[in-house]
C-alpha cells in the first residue's frame, strides 16, 4: 500500500494558550513518534498547500469566512466560543489544514497514493456551515468531500467519524444529502449537545455510553456501519480520525485502546478495497493525551499502510 502523510509546519502556528488541550504539541508528538518508530520512512511525505477561497466557499459561505477573518486579533487571543480561540496565525493554520485534505483527496483520486493521513490542526468536525465551535473553524473533511464531488465527479462519499465527540459540523453540512453518508460514533450524552438525534436518512449516529470500551465499540460499528456502507457503496471514504475516545484521554470517558484504532482502520480499508478502489483520506480531529494520541496515530497509520 502507498500511504501518503500530509502536514505543514504552519499548522503549529495556531496557539490558543499554554493551558489549552488543542495545542501545537499534538502534531509534534505524532511526528516524533512516527519518526522514532521508523514508520515515517514507509510513507510518502508531502507538505500541504493552502486551501483556495473557492474550495472553502463550497462549505462555508463567503460572509462567514470573511467575518472570521475580521475577528483575527493583531496580538493575543480572541474567543469565538467558550474555548475556541483565534490567535493572529490561527487562520493560516486552518487554511493549511483544509488544504491538506484537498491535496490528499487529489492524490487518491489521481492514483498517486492508495490512502492518506492528514496530520493537521485546528480540527474540523465541529465546524458547522456558519458556526465555528469546539476548537474548529473550517470543516476540513467537508472541504475534501466537496472537492471530490465537484472537481472529480465522484458520485458517492462516506465520512466515518470515530472521535469521542459527535460530528455535528459534518452533519450540519451534509444532512439530507443522498450522495454523502455520514457515520459518527460518540459518547452520549456529551458535548456538542446537538444533532445527536438524526432525522435524516444519510446520517448514522452511533451513541456510546460513558465507560464503553473496545468490545462495545466494535460490536456497534459492525452492527451499524457495515450494513450502511454496503448499501451506500462509496467511491471514496473520508475518516474524521479523532483519538480522544482513548482510555487515557482526559476529555472523554470512553475506553478505547490503540488496538481498537488499528481494528477500525483495517475494517475501513477492507470496505474501501471492496467498494472504493481502496481510496481512504483520513484527517486528524481530536486526541489530547499526547502519548496516547501518538501511539494511536501510529497504529492507525500502520493499518492504513497495510503493515
Ligand atoms: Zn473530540
Amino acid at each position: 500500500m502507498i500511504t501518503s502523510f500530509i502536514s505543514h509546519q504552519d499548522c503549529t502556528l495556531h496557539n490558543m494558550g499554554p493551558w489549552h488541550p488543542e495545542s501545537p504539541h499534538r502534531l509534534t508528538a505524532i511526528d516524533e513518534r512516527l519518526r522514532r518508530s521508523g514508520l515515517m520512512q514507509e510513507l510518502l511525505q508531502y507538505k500541504a498547500r493552502p486551501v483556495t477561497p473557492e474550495q472553502l466557499f463550497r462549505v462555508h459561505p463567503k460572509a462567514h469566512v470573511r467575518s472570521l477573518e475580521l475577528s483575527v486579533p493583531e496580538d493575543g487571543v480572541v474567543a469565538i466560543e467558550d474555548e475556541t480561540l483565534l490567535c493572529p496565525h490561527s487562520l493560516e493554520a486552518a487554511t493549511m489544514a483544509a488544504g491538506a485534505v484537498i491535496r490528499g483527496t487529489e492524490q487518491v483520486l489521481k492514483n498517486q497514493a492508495d490512502n492518506v493521513f492528514c496530520a493537521v490542526r485546528p480540527p474540523g468536525h465541529h465546524a458547522e456551515r456558519v458556526e465555528s465551535m469546539g476548537f474548529c473553524f473550517y470543516n476540513n473533511v467537508a472541504v475534501g468531500v466537496e472537492h471530490a464531488i465537484q472537481n472529480f465527479g465522484v458520485q458517492r462519499v462516506a465520512v466515518l467519524d470515530f472521535d469521542v465527540h459527535h460530528a455535528n459540523g459534518t452533519v450540519d453540512i451534509f444532512k439530507g444529502r443522498e450522495d454523502v453518508l455520514v457515520c459518527s460514533s460518540f459518547q452520549h450524552p456529551f458535548y456538542p449537545w446537538r444533532y445527536a438525534d438524526s432525522e435524516w436518512d444519510n446520517i448514522l449516529n452511533t451513541p456510546l455510553d460513558a465507560g464503553a470500551g473496545g468490545l462495545d465499540f466494535r460490536r456497534a460499528i459492525e452492527a451499524q456501519w457495515l450494513p450502511a456502507l454496503q448499501m451506500h457503496r462509496p467511491d471514496i471514504i473520508f475518516i474524521s480520525a479523532g483519538f480522544d475516545a482513548h482510555q487515557e484521554d482526559p476529555m472523554g470517558e470512553l475506553n478505547l485502546l490503540e488496538d481498537d484504532y488499528y481494528w477500525i482502520t483495517q475494517l475501513i480499508c477492507d470496505v474501501a478495497k471492496t467498494y472504493s478502489q481502496g481510496r481512504v483520506v483520513s484527517v486528524l480531529e481530536g486526541g489530547y493525551e499526547l502519548d496516547a494520541l501518538a501511539r494511536s496515530v501510529e497504529k492507525h497509520v500502520q493499518a492504513l499502510a497495510g503493515l
